[in-house]
């Protein structure tokens, strides 16, 4: 049986590895051996080869070592008719040298300047990886697929992709038949693609199908923690993981294989829908079976999801349009517009309270005033959504938790599209769903059917009042705005030295095994999405889940923010890696990294102070390190003294740093980043006595290597030049 699969791989490794050779020649003839070769925004160079190889690509020179490894070590003869065995380690090898291969022919399409066609994305950046990641981990997105080449039909491809969306899956797309793409496919159904809505395509060719792999091979050296090279480790991580799959469509040709056995090789199974696929059943290289049959279109995407081992949770919500977490980043357009509330014409808010248990009956959805039927397509209105919860365990606390969900569940919905929160809230409901049926009862039907299936420990009932008749609203505005208010005043009042007890997360184990945060009320989670009230909340909910107390126990120095407590925790749930945490020292013991941290604070020796530098920030920094670079020595679980992964409010905390000086540090951070926090960094740095320090803070347009820096901070006096010296 397996004859078939393995000359298939052995003749498209042989091709693959020729092509790249002839390439890299042809380059090197045209643009010299000096000439760099690079992906854009990686911290990894050829990641694929850098990880399993641990050899850094960075010019034209370095890729002839490499194809020599793939034709010495890794290439085997094709086998012959009559020969068995050793098939599965010989298709292995030849599996990595595709994708070593392929991955050279991608970098040189870059070199040679390549253009792909318009939606596809190419390479895909550490950047994309980290926005992802909580996702990934805390089981939102349950794994993740690679489709290669056209589905028999558009009616199929879009079957496929629903059933997968449904799942939460992400979706990518490579490889073409006869020049014929699933993206092709979706564009003429009028699926929108891009990371937007979960379904990212790489490239039209087959060798592009390798971007999806060196993109998940990335996770185990920025979460993981695992050092290039270590290959064994890496595969084994990536297997155990990383929860993806390829399905391939109609019969494969070699190349197909010889990618599948790359991602065999990475513990991918491979489902196919071909009569003519053999499957190749053995476990051990997968968690399960390595290349699996499925005809049945209706079975497919569930086959897919029972092979890979993945569980996931199918929502069915009553609204006559389909609901999932995939479709959350769906646009609504203007010319595909019905409805909207909010934005710039209208206004729109949303406000959930707390009430007594026997206040309210279990899924009551009243609308006050009128529907939207008949509406004119591109109509503005007015919208109030109030939310009423009553829990035995339910606290006024969790009422703003709460209420920030309604943003996601609300955008699950197809062709509904929710933005911003409290009341700027901004709301659209697409022609196509509106001519499903969708009506504004409906927003409470998903409410009600999410916080019972997400919040049921906290919301025993719940009801939901849509309010579009304006005295009404009005009343509602008024009641609300006096809660935002004191849900702010509380919020931002809490000090660490008020409670007893910290929280853990430990949601990044799941990729991170060695990285805890411990959240305190000032300072959260660095991913940005957890505080401690957040983290209150969810142990409440799984008491035995990734949030846990941390009693603070005896005070070690209260300056640091060390704990005997804390460290004990830290030092347990870090696989007894980590001894000590300070909670508020850059320099002594910081908190360790996953890799989904939303900036990175570091060190700038030569000011005497810190940086920091915002995911979305692409260019570089005094310091010669981009964000990407930066944060490929941050992440993995590792303690790195002078650097860390931070979520953005905590830079606006008096416990920022504040061991070394706290917000006083501060010499650089790119421009845009300052503009947006620029208020709340004036307060906080009024609050510290030293009211023109934002405009002392540099950015790219007036530093971007250490002369300029200092020069800029001497002129303007920046007070982290006169502190104590940092180390
Ligand atoms: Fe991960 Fe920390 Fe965010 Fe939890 S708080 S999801 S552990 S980054
Ligand atoms: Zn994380």
């Amino acid at each position: 049986m397996s004859h078939k699969v393995f000359s298939a791989v052995a003749r498209g490794a042989h091709k693959f590895v020729e092509q790249a050779e002839a390439a890299w020649k042809g380059a090197v003839e045209k643009h010299g051996e000096d000439k760099v070769v690079e992906f854009p925004q990686t911290a990894f160079y050829l990641p694929m080869i850098y990880a399993l190889t641990g050899r850094k690509v960075e010019k034209l020179a370095d890729i002839g070592p490499v194809l020599e490894h793939c034709r010495r070590d890794l290439l085997h003869p094709v086998p012959e008719q009559n020969t068995w065995l050793p098939y599965l380690g010989h298709g292995l090898d030849e599996g990595a040298a595709t994708m070593f291969a392929q991955e050279i022919l991608c970098a040189l399409d870059c070199v040679n300047g390549y253009e792909l066609p318009e939606g596809y994305y190419g390479f895909l950046t550490d950047t994309s990886q980290r926005e992802l990641g909580i996702q990934l981990v805390d089981g939102r997105m349950p794994g993740f697929a690679a489709l290669l080449g056209p589905a028999p039909d558009n009616e199929t491809a879009v079957k496929v992709i629903r059933e997968l969306q449904k799942r939460s899956i992400l979706i990518f797309l490579c490889a073409n038949r006869d020049g014929r793409t699933m993206k092709q496919q979706l564009d003429e159904e009028d699926i929108q693609t891009g990371w937007e809505t979960y379904i990212v395509p790489t490239g039209p060719e087959t060798r592009y199908g390798t971007m999806v792999l060196n993109w998940a091979v990335r996770s185990a050296l920025t979460f993981g923690g695992k050092k290039p090279g270590q290959f064994a480790e890496i595969l084994e991580y990536s297997r155990d993981r990383v929860h993806a799959w390829g399905m391939t469509f109609g019969e494969s040709p070699d190349d197909w294989y010889a990618t599948g056995a790359g991602a065999i090789l990475m513990g991918y199974p491979i489902i196919s829908d071909s009569e003519t696929t053999p499957e190749v059943r053995p476990t051990g290289v997968c968690v399960y079976e390595a290349l699996v049959r499925e005809t049945d279109y209706e079975q497919l995407v569930p086959t897919c999801v029972e092979v890979r081992g993945v569980k996931v949770k199918v929502e069915e919500i009553d609204i006559p349009v389909p609901f999932a977490a995939a479709l959350e980043g769906e646009r609504v357009r203007k010319e595909d517009l019905q409805v909207e509330f909010g934005g710039k014409k209208a206004h729109g808010m949303e406000f959930l309270r707390m009430v007594e248990m026997d206040e309210i009956d279990d899924g009551d959805i009243e609308l006050v005033g009128e529907d939207i039927d008949g509406v004119e397509p591109g109509t503005a209105m007015d919208l109030g959504v109030e939310v009423l919860v009553a829990g035995r365990q339910m606290q006024v606390d969790f009422e703003g938790i709460l209420e920030r969900q309604i943003h996601r569940y609300v955008n699950h919905a197809g062709g509904v599209m929710h933005m911003g929160q409290r009341n700027l809230v901004w709301l659209r409901i697409s022609k196509g769903t509106y001519e499903a049926g969708f009506r504004l009862k409906h927003i409470g039907t998903i409410l009600h059917a999410k916080l019972h299936d997400e919040y049921g420990q906290l919301a025993d009932k719940v009801t939901v009042r849509i309010i579009t008749e304006p005295a009404e609203l009005q009343r509602l505005r008024e009641r609300a705005a006096v809660a935002y208010g004191e849900r702010d005043v509380k919020l931002a009042g809490m000090k660490d030295e008020d409670v007893d007890i910290f929280y853990s997360c430990a949601l990044c184990q799941s990729y991170a095994p060695n990285h805890v945060c411990i959240v305190s009320p000032e300072r959260l989670g660095l991913c940005g999405a957890y505080d401690w009230l957040d983290c209150k909340a969810s142990h409440q909910i799984s008491p035995s889940g990734s949030n846990q107390p941390v009693q603070k126990g005896r005070t070690i120095d209260a300056a640091k923010g060390e704990w005997e407590g804390v460290n004990k925790f830290v030092y347990d749930y870090t696989n007894r890696t980590v001894a000590r945490y300070c909670q508020y020292s850059l320099m002594d013991s910081p908190m360790t990294s996953c890799g989904c941290f939303e900036c990175i604070v570091a060190i700038v020796p030569e000011a005497n102070g810190v940086l920091v530098v915002n995911r979305e920030y692409l260019g570089m920094t005094p310091i010669g390190m981009a964000f990407s670079t930066l944060a490929g020595s941050v992440g993995g679980g590792i303690q790195t003294p002078g650097f860390l992964g931070v979520g953005r409010r905590y830079l606006l905390s008096e416990k920022f740093i504040s061991y070394e000086g706290g917000l006083a540090r501060m010499v650089w951070m790119p421009k845009e980043f300052k503009e947006e926090m620029r208020e709340d960094l004036q307060k906080r740095a009024e609050a510290m006595g030293i009211p023109d320090l934002v405009d002392k803070i540099a950015d790219e347009t007036v530093a971007e290597d250490s002369a300029a820096l200092l020069e800029f901070l001497t002129k303007v006096q920046h007070p982290a030049l006169t502190m104590p010296p940092l180390f």
